[in-house]
């Protein structure tokens, strides 16, 4: 009779929620983690030999769009962006919608290998398509008790609600669908996710000045509220016209406003630089990986081309090499100069805490849930290319093995891993 179902033995642990990063054992009994030391004896059914690898508790994804099929070539494969790319918690951003959330459940979140949670639209529609209709996104189609039902009735996997504030929605409706999804967010005690920078065109014949956007949007704001695309290259987020970040962020931190990278097509390493610069330390990742910014190798037609028109149109595979997952991000933020365990910080237990699901997830503390990320470090000299074809050089890159899932092993074999030649920029 095994004493442990599975030891993970000899990696680097890295477990910030506890302080801990040296070489240790990690025992999973019954899908939760049952013992974290250097040498651990005794029986085990299975084991894991991690030697020269990275053991970090399993790595949240705080943004992603997996509601396949219902929205369209947008929507990916729960478990492609999850547990085979080294992931075991994924997070959709607004693409299940008070109309649609029971389908979400039934069809994305139960039958996935991931553990998959929802920020719910602030939309009745949600994001069909990558919300490439407008006029589907204003107040008219915001009903706050819908939303707050949808919470409500979802408490298990939903923990918060997407909503929006950039230049194409305030010319036509200001910032009132924002101020709808405070009012569903205070009701029902979760949080807002916002996303900041251009999505839309400006309603014909307005212009909006992008830095009003950000004014009228953080004073809205409550502690654990989360603002998303610190280093979107498009105008209205928080790096302002002139250059500089927003003095308002500052402020809007220092109350307790969490930041979210939410990759997607808003990498300017330039805009990251000067926001890093100035202290602006994202508290989570959020790859934000939708079809549009992929190319699949299973598919000889390029997804999402032309799908907006014009700049929303183009495609972000990292770095152009077909590739997209949430260990890339990481690699580009230690790239920018981000300490790794700040990095593995804010994919575990800072991804938990926006959650509020610490006591579960984020760290290898016993009695956890057996989530553990197992990742690779390549040393070499590598390329990375942000949104706008800008390079910058790293020596160090990490790539994701294999996943625990409540003690059961996955292997990272997504084929959203499979990189292949950068194309000339
Ligand atoms: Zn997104």
């Amino acid at each position: 009779m095994a004493k442990f179902d599975l030891i993970v033995r000899g990696g680097r642990v890295i477990d910030p929620a506890q302080g801990i990063d040296g070489v240790h054992d990690v025992a999973v009994k019954d899908g939760t983690i049952a013992q974290v030391a250097p040498r651990i004896a005794g029986k085990t059914a299975r084991t894991v030999n991690a030697r020269s690898q990275l053991v970090i508790p399993g790595m949240i994804d705080t943004h992603a769009h997996i509601y396949q099929h219902v929205t369209g070539d947008f929507g990916m494969n729960p478990d492609e962006v999850g547990i085979r790319s080294g992931v075991t918690a994924v997070v959709d951003q607004g693409g299940a919608a008070p109309l649609t959330i029971q389908g979400f459940r039934k069809f994305i979140k139960d039958p996935a290998a991931t553990r998959v949670y929802a920020f719910v639209s602030n939309y009745l529609v949600g994001g069909l398509l990558g919300h490439r209709h407008v006029g589907l996104y204003g107040p008219h189609g915001i009903n706050v008790r819908e939303t707050i039902n949808a919470i409500e009735k979802n408490r298990d996997f939903v923990k918060g609600i997407k909503c929006h504030a950039e230049v194409g929605g305030y010319s036509r409706w200001g910032i009132e669908t924002l101020r709808l999804g405070k009012e569903a967010s205070r009701a029902a005690k979760v949080p807002v996710y916002v996303h900041l920078g251009r999505l839309w065109a400006e309603e014909n014949g307005t212009a909006i000045d992008p830095d009003r956007v950000i004014g009228d949007t953080l004073p809205l704001l409550d502690p654990g509220d989360i603002l998303a695309h610190p280093f979107t290259k498009h105008p209205g987020a928080f790096v302002s016209r002139e250059g500089k970040v927003h003095p308002l962020i500052f402020e809007a931190m220092a109350r307790g406003v969490r930041i979210d990278v939410g990759r997607g097509g808003h990498m300017s390493f330039d805009a990251a630089r000067i926001a890093l610069d100035a202290g602006v330390m994202p508290f989570t990742i959020g790859s934000d990986i939708h079809g549009y910014t992929i190319r699949r190798r299973d598919e000889s037609r390029v997804w999402g081309e032309g799908a907006f028109g014009g700049e929303q149109g183009e495609l972000t595979t990292i770095g152009g090499t077909g590739a997209f997952s949430l260990v890339q991000v990481m690699n580009e933020l230690i790239a920018l100069g981000v300490e790794l365990a700040g990095v593995i910080r804010m994919v575990t237990v800072n991804a938990a805490t926006m959650l509020g699901l610490t006591d579960e997830l984020g760290s290898l503390a016993p009695g956890r849930v057996a989530d553990v990320s197992v990742l690779t470090i390549d040393e070499d000299d590598w390329t990375l290319q942000d949104s706008l074809g800008v390079r910058i050089k790293t020596a160090k890159r990490l790539r994701p093995v294999l996943a625990l899932r409540a003690g059961r092993v996955h292997h990272a074999e997504s084929p959203l891993l499979e990189e292949r030649v950068p194309e000339v920029a």
